[in-house]
């Protein structure tokens, strides 16, 4: 069994790896809609914001800790998550479930021709996965009726939604009555991992939670973003304080 750990109005599902594997496994065997976001300290410092983004993100089927960020603030509480689940190794090992059971992918999002590039990568990587379809994630709001009834026509069972956050996260939210996969996931930059065009930080930088410091080195204009993890871990240290 397993419990949610509040921060900062958030709750976030106190699973390890394998345990999220297993729920989405379960969730594939279902016959509804499950939303699974992977939030990081700069998502929850947004959220904290925007109270409207807060309801989204509690309204999660699964809701992991992408960022060490959050497993140390998840300590200031008294009720410490148990690891750091990375969404891209989340959503990889997803594929590998999907591949398993022969599932349907659709991906929407990234820039033209990622979506697509990464789909020939799952495929090659995994034989017994569908590729349902595949979108870039630049479209106006006009659009989102034509783009739901595609991937509800491709018969997807999972949605990859690679919109970036926040907005991968409304379109999962907004869209949760018409989308018929039985898995929504948003996966921020994970396409771009995928098609090649974005190198993700070697293990060593992995284990140590220092992803965030590979991706800054490679991506200075990240600062702005990277800011945010002391001002998160600062609030959730004063909102746990107020509580205890
Ligand atoms: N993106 C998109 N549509 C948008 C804005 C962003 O498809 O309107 C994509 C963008 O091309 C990139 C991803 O969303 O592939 C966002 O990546 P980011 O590095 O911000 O995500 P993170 O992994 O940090 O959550």
């Amino acid at each position: 069994m397993y419990g949610k750990v509040e921060i900062l109005g958030i709750k976030i599902d106190n699973v390890d790896m394998d345990e999220a594997a297993d729920i989405l496994s379960g969730f594939l065997h279902g016959n509804t809609y499950s939303k699974v976001f992977t939030p990081n300290s700069e998502i929850l410092l947004e959220a904290v914001r925007d109270r409207e983004f807060e309801g989204i993100l509690n309204s999660g089927q699964l809701v992991v800790p992408d960022g060490i960020g959050v497993v140390v603030a998840s300590k200031f509480y008294g009720t410490p998550l148990k690891e750091r689940v990375a969404g891209m190794d989340l959503m990889m090992r997803l594929m590998n479930i999907a591949d398993s059971q022969g599932r349907s992918i659709y991906l929407l999002g990234g820039r033209e021709g990622v979506a697509e590039e990464a789909a020939i990568k799952l495929t090659e990587e995994y034989g017994g996965l569908k590729i349902a379809g595949t979108r870039n994630g630049y479209f106006d709001s006009d659009e989102e009726e034509s783009i739901i009834n595609e991937i509800n026509s491709s018969n997807a069972d999972i949605l990859l939604a690679a919109l970036g956050a926040p907005k991968q996260e409304r379109f999962i939210c907004k869209h949760s009555d018409r989308l018929k996969v039985k898995i929504a996931m948003g996966v921020g930059g994970s396409l771009d991992v995928l098609a090649g065009k974005v190198k993700r930080a070697p293990v060593f930088y992995q284990k140590a939670g220092l992803e965030w410091l590979y991706r800054l080195i490679k991506e200075p204009r990240r600062i702005v973003r990277v800011m945010g993890i002391p001002k998160f871990i600062a609030l959730a240290f004063f909102d746990a304080k107020s509580k205890l």
